[in-house]
């Protein structure tokens, strides 16, 4: 029976080993890194292998990033603690339960229904109440509820939705989401300043696709359980 112990140092030496010594320097991350117990956003029989250098399948095709994926994402949104943060693809919710660390309010969006509900169960578990989870086509964004100070999306995109951009705050509002084919995808961190958007993009990366009308399109119905 693996406790409590055991993930906490799975956790310290993931930290280590595929975070600091990769250049993640942004201590409000590595600190939410620290806290927030991977295992109990994945399936059970994944749990040995939780704190491991790769994505994993967490149901209905979809898959929880790599942890130095999640901490690249979310050094970049550079968050302090006072944001209003929209999240595209909540999956898991890892990466949702890591931007609650590191922002004021977290709206995270997915579109399988079966998998917003093991996610908000898992962060109303480890008593995170500053997050709200709807389901729905999240390449639409929320527009009652912009703008957003930060837009992390989690699945790839073809282009930049354009309903996200437009949900940016001007003043600086940050985005990062990986923009590609359905194989190989860049990510980028865009940045608005009024009606000027700065694109900066660094890394390669391969996500799930971003389906929905301003995502790519379908191939089956999303599961509804
Ligand atoms: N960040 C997640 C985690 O920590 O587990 C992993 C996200 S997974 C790579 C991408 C997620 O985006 C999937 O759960 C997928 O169902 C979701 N997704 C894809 N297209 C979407 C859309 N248009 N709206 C909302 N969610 C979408």
């Amino acid at each position: 029976m693996l406790d409590k112990l055991y993930f906490k140092k799975q956790r310290e030496a993931m930290v280590k080993q595929q975070l600091v010594d990769r250049h993640i320097t942004d201590t409000r991350v590595l600190q939410a890194m620290l806290r927030v117990p991977r295992h109990l956003f994945i399936p059970s029989s994944l749990r040995p292998i939780a704190y491991t250098d790769r994505p994993l399948m967490i149901g209905n095709g979809q898959t929880i990033s790599q942890p130095y994926v999640v901490a690249t994402m979310s050094q970049w949104l550079a968050l302090q603690g006072t944001e209003s943060v929209l999240e595209i693809g909540t999956g898991s919710g890892y990466q949702t339960a890591i931007l609650c660390e590191l922002a004021k309010r977290v709206i995270s969006i997915e579109r399988f229904a079966d998998l917003a509900r093991k996610a908000g169960h898992a962060l109303e578990r480890l008593g995170y109440d500053n997050v709200e989870i709807h389901v729905g086509d999240g390449s639409q964004g929320l527009s009652d509820m912009a703008p957003f100070d930060a837009i992390m999306v989690t699945a790839a995109a073809p282009a930049l939705p354009e309903p996200l951009r437009l949900q940016m705050n001007p003043n600086g509002g940050r985005m990062v989401i990986p923009i590609g084919t359905r194989n190989n995808q860049r990510l980028e961190l865009v940045t608005r300043f009024g009606a000027r958007w700065a694109i900066d993009s660094h890394l390669g990366v391969r996500f799930v696709p971003l389906v929905g009308q301003h995502g790519f399109a379908d191939t089956l119905p999303p599961v509804e359980t």
